[in-house]
């Protein structure tokens, strides 16, 4: 007849703790990163070993991510958040990690990485910076994934986190990053031979986040758009701005899209300039899917509009 109810209860009851155990061992470490470009890293540092997720779109400007509830619920299950850094995230990210309950990843945490920590900042504030006036730059520049020296790094970075998270992977890891420093270093050859015709060109960016970039092509940022990183520029500053792209031959405004176009183009109207729309990370638009596309796609920008 039927088997005692008791027994079917324990074999249920016995099923279900034996289950979780098991499928431990075989879980992907699950990895959030703030910024698409670090999505990517992960996925090739962590191979089959993780499961990677964005917590921003490469369309969106990264210093205003709007912190939705879906985030949160995201965060909460992450093993390691890989985030930027030097105040990127900080007007969005702190209450989503807090509120994500999760202890793996609050700050100081094993499961939280900050890369800023693992590369030298560009442009550290020599003064004090006074948030509260609108600089969102003061505790130097964030905006440091584009040029292969700091890919490395980052990708470094988190071979190491995932190494310290999974030791037994390490070997894996190790691998996985080679492999990516392997196509790297073909790629690099190619990118800076691309850019070579690009070499002292004067440039004026809307938003200081090419200071890597122009370090790394040898391009000359003659001035910006913004009055300080994060401030709308007043009347008298883009007189003055469009004053001085004149009179040292600027051509070209490198502008990320989601920035207000028709004040860059207005300003290159009036300076004989061009506007660039370069994206800076994973995903600003859909052809961009990986690191090597954005590299790709904006050098091919810069060099459309230059030669
Ligand atoms: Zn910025």
């Amino acid at each position: 007849m039927h088997p005692p109810m008791s027994r079917l209860v324990f074999l249920a009851l016995s099923l279900e703790l034996a289950l979780p155990a098991a499928a431990a061992a075989e879980e992907k470490l699950q990895v959030v990163t703030t910024i698409e470009t670090f999505a990517d890293f992960a996925r090739r540092v962590g191979g089959d070993e993780v499961e990677v997720q964005s917590l921003s779109h490469g369309y969106q400007d990264p210093h205003f991510v709007e912190a939705k509830p879906n985030l949160m619920v995201i965060l909460n299950r992450a093993d390691l958040l890989v985030r930027v850094g030097l105040d990127l995230e900080i007007g969005w990210l702190p209450p989503l990690v807090v509120g994500s309950r999760n202890p793996r990843i609050q700050r100081g945490q094993r499961g939280d990485l900050d890369l800023s920590t693992v590369l030298e900042p560009l442009d550290i504030p020599t003064t004090k910076v006074d948030r509260s006036q609108g600089d969102i730059h003061p505790l130097g520049n964030p905006h440091y994934w584009l040029p292969p020296v700091n890919a490395v790094r980052c990708a470094r970075g988190i071979r190491d986190q995932l190494a310290e998270l999974r030791p037994e992977r390490k070997a894996y890891f190790d691998e996985q990053f080679r492999k990516f420093v392997d196509n790297l270093k073909t790629a690099a050859t190619r990118w800076e031979a691309m850019a070579r015709p690009l070499s002292g060109l004067k440039i004026v960016t809307y938003h200081k986040s090419w200071s890597y970039v122009s370090r790394w092509l040898h391009l000359v940022e003659v001035g910006y758009i913004e009055d300080r990183p994060g401030i709308s520029p007043s009347p008298a500053h883009l007189a003055q701005l469009i004053q001085t792209m004149r009179i040292q031959g600027v051509r070209v405004i490198i502008v990320e899209s989601f920035y207000n176009r028709s004040i860059a183009e207005n300003v290159a109207e009036k300076a004989g300039a061009k506007v660039v729309a370069a994206p800076s990370d994973v995903g600003a638009t859909p052809a961009i899917k990986t690191y090597f596309d954005l590299v790709d796609a904006f050098l091919k920008g810069v060099l459309d509009v230059v030669t």
